[in-house]
């Protein structure tokens, strides 16, 4: 096959660059896709940056990827050409381990993210491993939908596999790509659900994509207020936050679950967390498994990315803006 055409990043914090690479021959797990469109998470912008010391430069960002199958390896059984999928954080695993032969291919140590040593979404075309291509349910629009590939998996999966309900009184801490489907999520839950935003200005959509309340954490004494309050909090933002605020706000055997990835370690008093049996955890993207799931939910609960779209070679105008969280509430490329 011919090569592939793409936006690179050269060095930390650059400016992304047309880029090609040859692909070579088709593994016979794995599929090539031609893609339509590609989200901009928040973590390739800490990709681009290497906030994380995991970048491998020159490399092509995007993992929230739709598109449409264009060739199968051999061995391929799942997906044949003209399926439409979605493509994610994790583009392979190693197949065997423990982890892997129970479903969850996501803790696999050979996990292979799809841009951290390898070329991701910003680009023509890409190939994982069939695995990690999910088929997108037909009435889910490929702009709305790209964003759940990573931004709506990583919190469908904590509040599913800490089993929130409609008694759970459950938190959602920033309101941005992760956390405005949280609320949606969230509310197909069946939980109340609270808010929690530093941008006093984005209640009334928070409250129109489910939320029941609106705490604005630019508030003196906003945390102290709702302290006791929640069953199940879920941190999707990326600034440091006060922590112990948010233990305090659970109720007894509440969870406060980190998804968003802060600068600096979090650090907790002791006695909030035994005295009320409380707990804080994080949480990893998902498992193909749970993929397939969040997105037969958000088929049928209507759950999806409210976006703004920009030319796939307008990546750097997209990038800057989720930069200064000046989007509302997911870029999205398209080709
Ligand atoms: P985003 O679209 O930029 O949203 C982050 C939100 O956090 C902002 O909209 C803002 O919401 C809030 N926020 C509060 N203080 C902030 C500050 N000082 N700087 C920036 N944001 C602030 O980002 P995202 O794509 O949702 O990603 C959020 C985080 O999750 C990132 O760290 C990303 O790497 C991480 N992530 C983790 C996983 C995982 O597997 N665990 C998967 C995907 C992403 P308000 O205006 O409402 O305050
Ligand atoms: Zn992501």
């Amino acid at each position: 096959m011919s090569e592939i055409h793409g936006l690179a990043v050269h060095a930390a914090g650059a400016q992304l660059l047309p880029f090609k690479y040859e692909p070579g021959d088709l593994k016979p797990d794995e599929v090539e896709v031609k893609i339509s469109h590609c989200g901009v998470c928040h973590s390739d912008v800490h990709l681009i940056n290497n906030d994380w010391g995991m970048s491998r430069f020159p490399f092509i960002p995007g993992h929230e990827i739709v598109g449409t199958v264009v060739g199968t390896g051999s061995d391929v059984k799942n997906l044949k050409a003209g399926v439409r999928v979605g493509i994610g954080w994790q583009a392979d695993s190693c197949g065997v381990c423990e982890w892997c032969r129970q479903g969850d291919e996501h803790l696999c140590a050979k996990s292979q993210p799809t841009c951290v040593g390898r070329h991701g979404g910003y680009a023509d075309r890409i190939r994982v491993n069939s695995r990690f291509a999910i088929p997108v349910p037909e009435v889910l629009d490929s702009e709305n939908v790209a964003p759940l590939l990573c931004g709506g998996i990583t919190v469908y999966s904590p509040l599913r596999n800490h089993d929130v309900r409609p008694s759970s009184r459950v938190g959602v801490i920033g309101i941005g790509g992760l956390g405005h489907i949280g609320l949606q999520f969230a509310r197909a839950f069946g939980a109340e659900v609270t808010a929690f935003s530093s941008s006093k200005d984005k209640e009334d959509e928070a409250k129109a994509m489910g939320a029941h309340h609106f705490v604005n954490t630019r508030d003196t004494g906003a945390l102290r207020k709702v302290a006791g309050s929640f069953d199940f909090l879920l941190s999707t933002v990326s600034a440091d936050q006060d922590w112990q605020g948010y233990v305090n706000a659970l109720r007894p055997k509440g969870t406060l679950c980190v998804v968003g990835v802060p600068p600096s370690a979090i650090a907790l008093q002791a006695f909030p967390l035994i005295g009320g049996q409380r707990a804080v955890c994080g949480s990893p993207t998902g498992s193909p498994r749970d993929l397939h799931e969040m997105l037969d939910v958000a088929a049928r609960h209507n759950v999806k990315a409210i976006t703004e779209r920009f030319a796939m070679a307008k990546a750097n105008d997209a990038v800057a803006k989720v930069k200064k969280s000046q989007v509302r509430y997911r870029a999205v490329l398209a080709n």
